[in-house]
């Protein structure tokens, strides 16, 4: 998607991936909520989790889960404790259409959330 700014991230266009793998990619949030705040996506330009309807995507759905706690490790967020959000469409709060895990920590947070 030549639009997207999640592919042009992914893609290198802009923006500053702190890891990637042949299925994704993942970069600090811009606005960030907590001291850790990362972005972790699928390459392929997937709107949101509701299209995530492929028997070939749950591979890439536990993958991404296993990517933030690896980044969740290297961020010293673990132990502590971290949370995984995915929003999806418009009253989850959703303003990117490329699918997005937020890997949160380094701060207490509530529950149960705005
Ligand atoms: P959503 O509201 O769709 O769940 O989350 C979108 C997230 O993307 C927001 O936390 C927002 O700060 C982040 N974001 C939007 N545009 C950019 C960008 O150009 N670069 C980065 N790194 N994050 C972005
Ligand atoms: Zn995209």
């Amino acid at each position: 998607m030549s639009d997207c700014i999640f592919c042009k991230i992914a893609n290198k266009e802009m923006g500053k991936l702190i890891y990637e793998d042949e299925l994704v990619a993942a970069f600090d949030d811009v606005n960030p909520q907590a001291p850790v705040h990362v972005l972790i996506i699928p390459k392929e330009h997937i709107e949101k989790l509701l299209d995530i309807q492929d028997e070939q995507h749950k591979e890439l759905l536990g993958h991404i889960l296993m990517v933030a706690n690896k980044i969740a490790c290297e961020r010293g967020i673990a132990d502590a404790g971290y949370r995984v959000v995915v929003n999806c469409n418009k009253d989850a709060g959703q303003s990117v259409w490329h699918l997005h895990f937020h890997l949160l920590g380094g701060r207490k947070m509530h529950w149960p959330p705005g």
